[in-house]
């Protein structure tokens, strides 16, 4: 069988992972239909551009943005070594999606370097997300400015978890977040940006929850996250990845990068706790937070 130059492409195109081509500039040369979906930029946005030009801006585990010091692209051009990492990606919409990730060098008929192909694939529990999304609306308990769970269905899962963890021991965590300085980006930005600020730190949120988490918005740009089956350590690890995930998302506001961090307060539920008592310490201590200089989590 014989397959022509445009029978790959097209193979290449309709792959489900999204894959990229940049050339030894790191200018992207190729931009498959699945790198479209999970990063929401289409290819006429981003053929032509060099990838560290505000699209991808892959972070690491810790925030760290490899971009400028540790692309894993840039790595296996230089090496002609392939690599995997799993990295976080910026979606154009803001919020940051855990992808994993296989660079590889392109090289001519004569082994010469002369790029690099990324393949990356969408490692969220969107689709479990998507079918409980599905759930929610039916029950009209989602929040329709972010969809997340909203105040209704956040109060009747919080007494469900504490019905198990009295009758069955099963422990569970909140994360108490709230938006750093939020009435200034919508005073500078308009409350239009603003929301389209709460959208990605929802999306940052949703796309990095474990399958049996559950995150909804409690109110303003106020967060609630309920960690079931975890430690106190775990809890506060979980929180700060998210804190940082969020601090690592932007959207572009004419052309300039707008940032939020938020302020958590995180804690364990304890026998005999009522969602008021379990909610009041969260936000007590999500005020420490704020009190301590904000963008950091206070556990207790
Ligand atoms: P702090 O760091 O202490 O939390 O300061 P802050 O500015 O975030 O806190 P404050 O509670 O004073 O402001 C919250 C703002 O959130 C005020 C309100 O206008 C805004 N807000 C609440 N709901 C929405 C919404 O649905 N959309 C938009 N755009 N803004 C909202
Ligand atoms: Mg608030
Ligand atoms: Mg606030």
């Amino acid at each position: 069988m014989y397959l022509s130059k445009e029978s790959y492409k097209k193979i290449i195109g309709d792959l489900r992972d999204g894959l990229y081509i940049v050339d030894l500039d790191r200018k992207i040369v190729f931009w498959n239909h699945a790198a479209e979906r999970i990063s929401g930029y289409s290819a006429e946005e981003v053929v032509g551009k060099p990838c560290a030009d505000n699209i991808l801006c892959h972070v690491d585990d810790v925030g760290l943005n490899l971009c400028c010091s540790e692309c894993p692209l840039a790595s296996t051009i230089e090496e002609g070594l392939p690599h995997d990492a799993a990295v976080f990606l910026h979606h154009k919409n803001g919020h940051r999606i855990p992808v994993s990730v296989r660079v590889i060098p392109l090289t001519d008929d004569s082994g010469t370097v002369i790029g690099g192909v990324e393949m990356f694939s969408d490692s969220s529990h969107q689709a479990v997300n998507e079918l409980r999304l599905q759930e929610l609306e039916k029950l009209a308990l989602l929040d329709g400015l972010t969809q997340l769970a909203n105040r209704r269905y956040l109060d009747r899962e919080l007494e469900s978890r504490l019905e198990e963890l009295n009758r069955y021991d099963i422990p569970f965590g909140i994360l108490f977040m709230d938006i750093d300085d939020f009435k200034g980006v919508n005073d500078r930005y308009g409350h239009e940006t603003g929301d389209r600020v709460l959208q990605f730190v929802a999306g940052t949120l949703s796309a990095n929850s474990r399958p049996f988490d559950l995150y909804g918005r409690w109110g303003g740009e106020e967060f609630v996250g309920i960690i079931r089956n975890v430690t106190a350590a775990n809890l506060k690890h979980l929180g700060q990845r998210l804190r940082r995930l969020v601090e690592k998302s932007f959207v572009l506001v004419e052309g300039e990068a707008l940032r939020v961090t938020i302020s958590i307060g995180a804690t364990m539920a304890v026998e005999n706790d009522t969602v008021q008592t379990l909610l009041s310490r969260a936000d007590a201590l999500m005020y420490q937070s704020k009190a301590a200089g904000k963008n950091r989590l206070t556990i207790g």
